[in-house]
């Protein structure tokens, strides 16, 4: 049966919506995932639905962004202040997000977060019931909307729903300390089709069905009330063209020339991730200043170029990560730097597409060291910004793209010793290695791009949607 549609779910609309004086200015967002399911839902007949991160000031105001939306055929979902203190900070981020990034203690196990959990849950499938025919696929995104798969299969017996979690998947003994394990779990089983970044997390997601829900499992497939659910792995990859399109631009080059400038023979290490404690900032500074002991001669001739992207920051664990940082920083520039030169330039901002790619392409190693990370999208970026010259990944083994990206330098972050040596590898590894390594993860992430995990979900949701309607 051919589907007459496509409805993609997540909680951010890939939007961004600014009040300039009494004007509102609207961006497309250039995110992977807007632009993997492009083609999708600008088609006829397919929708995206989510929040478009404003607070509407009026009914009026409302009504136009509505109307503005409905032509990029996004569909709002109006968050109150309210739900976005619960639902979103609350049980989003500081349940979900600590718990799947392995971080039990950060866990605040409020009731008020659930309720609104399940309220603005609740909002989301009433607002794509109307979009929704026998033949839709429907996509829901990430741990956000873990009850909307259900609350849609509820009311829309026959349609096709897939769902997909972006982070990580917890182990049961981890999952298990949650009061309402049973009804997320639940929330989810109302898909046909559940996907993972890597076979890992799709293991602890099946040991958790199986073993809270007590559901029949045979090999990757669960079965509830007769209807099976298949669980598999779909690594989601990047935009490759963009990336190596965007390196080989004159202004790229040209940007990219004038940061090695400012660092003159010195080799750039880079790192870029968002403020936050699962990226193992940390622990990489420990590593970057064993390094700097056991090498002086190194003194003058690296830099470690931080670019931290501002996240959360009024968080309290987040706030206090940002201060760890901040003093680590300082204090490694301090005991380490000499007039005219710091081992570390620190950046806390937000960098426009191309000053990225500039960066990416002038760095000499870009440095990962992800205590836990669904899939980690920068590695990916460096590797296909790299068009003009060489370099080494250096990549923690708990970041989903360690599992594809083979010949990276893979690193254990917790152990620093043992980094910073692997560090050391890297930055002196002989430019024929470098190469080699590079121009063989170049073929992975070429291959399996952003488009190629679109397609490919899709269409193991209709296969799966077809082998039941075949045994009914
Ligand atoms: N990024 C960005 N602005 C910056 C630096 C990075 O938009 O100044 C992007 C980067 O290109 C990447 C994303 O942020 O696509 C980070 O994704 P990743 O999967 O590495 O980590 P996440 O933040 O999703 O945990």
């Amino acid at each position: 049966i051919p589907a007459t549609g496509t409805l993609i779910i997540s909680n951010r609309l890939p939007v961004k919506i600014e009040r300039k004086k009494s004007k509102l200015k609207f961006t497309a967002s250039e995110g992977g995932l807007a632009t993997g399911l492009g083609s999708f839902y600008k088609e006829n007949g397919s929708w995206w639905i989510g929040w478009p991160g404003i607070i509407p000031k009026n009914e009026s105001e409302e009504k136009l962004i509505r109307e503005e939306l409905k032509k990029l055929n996004l569909i709002p979902v109006f968050l109150t202040e309210a739900e976005i203190k619960g639902y979103y900070e609350g049980f989003s981020n500081a349940i979900l997000w600590p718990l799947c990034h392995y971080r039990p203690s950060y866990v605040e196990l409020k009731q008020d977060y659930w309720i609104s959990y399940t309220e603005a849950n609740r909002k989301f499938a009433e607002a794509a019931i109307p979009f929704i025919e026998e033949n839709t696929n429907v996509w829901v995104h990430d741990y956000q909307l873990m009850l909307v798969p259900n609350y849609i299969r509820e009311q829309k017996e026959s349609c096709s729903i897939g769902y997909f979690h972006h982070i990580p998947f917890p182990p049961i003994e981890l999952f298990k300390m949650l009061p309402w394990r049973e009804e997320l779990l639940m929330g989810l089983m109302g898909s046909d089709l559940i996907g993972f970044h890597t076979y890992e997390n799709v293991d602890n997601f099946l040991d958790s069905s199986s073993g809270i829900l007590n559901l029949p499992t045979n090999i990757n497939q669960l079965k509830i009330n007769g209807r099976k659910v298949l669980v598999d792995v779909f690594p989601m990859g990047i935009d490759y063209e963009k990336y190596k399109n965007q390196a080989v631009t004159p202004e790229t080059r040209n940007y990219a020339t004038h940061l090695k400038s400012l660092y003159k023979d010195q080799k750039i290490i880079l790192s870029v991730d968002r403020l936050d404690y699962s990226k193992g900032i940390l622990q990489r500074l420990t590593s970057f200043e064993i390094m700097l002991n056991n090498h002086p001669e190194l003194i003058g001739k690296i830099v470690l170029y931080m670019l931290i992207v501002p996240s959360r920051d009024q968080v309290g664990q987040y706030k206090k990560l940002r201060n760890e940082i901040d003093r680590k920083v300082g204090n490694i520039n301090a005991v380490h730097g000499k007039p005219g030169w710091q081992p570390i330039a620190y950046f806390y901002d937000s960098l426009p597409f191309d000053v990225l790619s500039a960066l990416y392409s002038a760095a000499d190693v870009c440095w990962i060291t992800s205590l836990y990370d669904g899939m980690n999208l920068v590695s990916k970026e460096f590797i296909a910004s790299k068009q003009d010259s060489t370099g080494v990944l250096v990549i923690s083994e708990f970041a989903g793209a360690s599992k594809e990206l083979s010949d990276a330098l893979i690193i254990n972050p917790y152990a620093v010793q043992r980094t910073s040596r692997t560090l050391y590898e890297a930055i002196t590894m002989p430019v024929e290695e470098q190469d080699e390594r590079l121009k063989s993860s170049q073929e992975i992430v070429s291959k399996f791009t952003v488009h190629h995990w679109v397609n490919l979900f899709m269409q193991r949701l209709s296969e799966v949607k077809n082998a039941q309607r075949d045994e009914l």
